[in-house]
């Protein structure tokens, strides 16, 4: 789908704007911040943005580099480096993942200087334009009222993209942002958006389940809405973003409740916490790690942090029990809760994480649990996986990077991050042929199902159009659209 729309510079320079002094600006971000922490679903992030603008900390760093004599914007950015290298040092893990908060209380000031207000307003209809998008500026932005996005640096499956698609929004990354102003009317062409309706159509022509990708309770009502089969990823981190803690287990029943509720019997395949690689939240920090994609990441740091895994079972345990209570007429041919566990390398994972489910919820809980298949370990191990899990969803975003050692979100790897490229290919097919002759023994949720495991895609590829042909010959039984 192509847009057009005026381009809204997201960081701007010296010498697009006039520049307001650090005094003017820290009392422009100073007063906006404490409105927004008066009320609001994002109030308590925005109070600790205030907590830290107020630290001593951040006006004598910038202080000591306009005494130095740097020009004010230059001076803004230096502190900010600065702190955020102290930061980075921290023993504290909590402390450490502060530095993004550090950095988004930073791009307020730039903001104000420039001569806008601190949290400038996007105008409807507008192309945002970015070297880079991080998951703290996506809160900001409504992608309802967005026309489309340009970014110089990311990936196609970089956290704004799955955001910006799952609502629909044409965005392009690795575009070329120089030359570009405020206001002058640019195009963005993505062949990811607006061509799903065909998608759709061969999913379900060849009689296999047309499921979608959801990051809110609001989303799955809408992909329900839309007609899709059931929920094949629900993100649970996006969720937990934009708050200062942890959601409690009666928070999260709740929420897992609601959006059983919305699937109305259809499956819910609720996904694991999966934090690490670049995804954190600030109060759950990942140790800093020279490779974070191949560190702490999903399963891994679930497992280094029991209870983490444990609540979060718990609640869906709970949330799947009220449900059958309440609806036994949708667990008549097997349960619709499903949790999928991310980032699978070995069986031990699988068993590790079933015995937690038998230790908080007992054995008859009515819940399927099955994995992501987005690392080279899991194809390779796919035949014993099989025999563990309830079902396979193929994850070719990681399973790409993984597969083609090209970093996700680094742009000058592109050309080698090719999810359609013959080897992950091949893995698909590995995977699909491993799942449907796995032979599973029968448990009290699943009957023994003699011919296999369902395995489904869940990564970017199966909105692709281009990719719906071979991907439905490897013999898929479900796709998971990032939007119907
Ligand atoms: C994937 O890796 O393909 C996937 C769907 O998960 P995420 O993009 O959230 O890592
Ligand atoms: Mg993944």
């Amino acid at each position: 789908m192509k847009c057009t729309g005026p381009a809204f510079l997201w960081n701007r320079t010296a010498s697009d704007v006039a520049v307001r002094s650090f005094d003017e600006a820290f009392g422009l971000v100073r007063a906006e911040l404490a409105l927004a922490s008066g009320s609001g679903d994002a109030a308590e992030v925005f109070s600790a943005h205030l907590e830290m603008l107020e630290d001593p900390m951040l006006r004598e760093a910038v202080d000591s580099e306009l005494a130095a004599g740097k020009q004010p914007l230059e001076a803004v950015d230096a502190a900010c480096s600065c702190i955020c290298a102290m930061f980075a040092d921290i023993d504290d893990e909590y402390l450490r993942a502060r530095v993004d908060d550090v950095r988004d209380v930073f791009a307020r000031l730039r903001e104000a200087m420039c001569g806008e207000s601190a949290v400038r307003e996007i105008p409807a209809g507008s192309v945002i334009v970015s070297t880079e998008l991080l998951p703290s500026d996506t809160a900001r932005i409504d992608f309802s009222s967005i026309s489309g996005i340009l970014c110089a640096r990311g990936s196609v499956t970089s956290h704004v993209c799955i955001i910006a698609h799952a609502h629909g929004v044409p965005i392009r990354v690795g575009a070329d942002i120089s030359g570009i102003r405020e206001g002058d009317i640019v195009e963005v062409d993505d062949p990811l958006v607006g061509g799903t309706a065909n998608v759709v159509a061969q999913v379900r022509a060849a009689g296999r389940r047309v499921y979608a990708n959801a990051g809110s309770v609001e989303e799955v009502r809408a992909a329900i809405a839309a007609g899709a089969d059931g929920i094949g990823l629900f993100r649970t981190e996006f969720l937990f973003i934009g708050r200062e803690c942890m959601p409690s287990e009666d928070e999260q029943r709740a929420l897992y409740r609601e959006a059983l509720g919305a699937c109305g019997g259809k499956p819910l395949t609720i996904r694991l916490l999966d934090i690490g690689g670049d995804k954190s939240l600030p109060y759950l920090p990942v140790p800093a790690e020279d490779n974070p994609f191949l560190g702490l990441r999903g399963i891994r740091f679930l497992l280094a942090h029991p209870e983490l895994a444990e609540t979060q079972l718990r609640a869906i345990a709970a949330a799947a029990c009220e449900v059958r209570d309440a609806h036994p007429d949708w667990f008549a041919f097997g349960t619709p809760v499903r949790v999928m566990l991310p980032m699978v390398c070995t069986v031990d994972e699988v068993r590790r994480v079933r015995s937690m489910l038998a230790g908080v919820a007992g054995e008859t809980c009515p819940v399927e649990v099955g994995i992501m298949v987005e690392t080279p370990a899991a194809v390779l191990c796919a035949q014993e996986l099989a025999a563990e899990c309830d079902f396979f969803s193929i994850g070719t975003n990681d399973l790409t990077q993984y597969v083609m050692a090209a970093d996700r979100g680094n742009a000058s790897v592109g050309s080698l991050y090719d999810a359609q490229s013959p080897a992950v290919r091949r893995a698909v097919a590995l995977t699909v042929a491993a799942a449907h002759s796995a032979v599973r023994p029968s448990s009290p949720v699943s009957a023994a199902r003699p011919s296999g495991i369902p395995v489904g895609i869940c990564g970017e590829l199966a909105s692709d159009p281009s990719a719906t042909s071979w991907l439905l010959a490897s013999g898929l039984d479900s796709f998971s659209l990032s939007r119907l």
